[in-house]
């Protein structure tokens, strides 16, 4: 994570800085984004660059908001292999703010990828409904 491009950096909690700047993941089915079914945007909690689409989440049943895709070129994908795994790793592209991980060839995904994101490292604006 880039605390130049970070903005908001002085403004993030404990939790929030744990995820996007130390990749803690949190703990399922705690993140307030979970279950939020609003039409609207997602964008990054470290930078405010617009990632995720309301059209684009799934229910997944992992306790994670889940995604079928990104805004194009918003996330960048970045190889972890930490905890014994091999997973891909998804940064926010502006400020390389950890968001979460991204899993292919699943099912439930439209796209057959999952992107498998932290409530905290999001925040939401709803669609102007005007
Ligand atoms: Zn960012």
């Amino acid at each position: 994570m880039d605390p130049k491009k970070a903005k908001n950096l002085d403004k993030l909690t404990r939790e929030q800085l744990a995820a996007l700047r130390d990749k803690v993941t949190e703990v399922p089915f705690s993140g307030e984004l979970l279950n939020n079914r609003l039409s609207g945007m997602y964008s990054c909690a470290g930078c405010g660059t617009q990632l995720f689409l309301s059209d684009d989440k799934f229910e997944s049943g992992t306790g994670w908001p889940s995604f079928d895709q990104a805004i194009e070129g918003r996330v960048k994908q970045v190889t972890d292999n930490s905890h014994d795994m091999e997973r891909i790793e998804v940064v926010c592209a502006n400020c390389g703010a950890h968001l979460g991980h991204i899993f292919e060839d699943v099912p439930i995904s439209k796209t057959g990828k999952y992107y498998c994101i932290n409530s905290v490292c999001l925040n939401f604006t709803a669609q102007d409904t005007k």
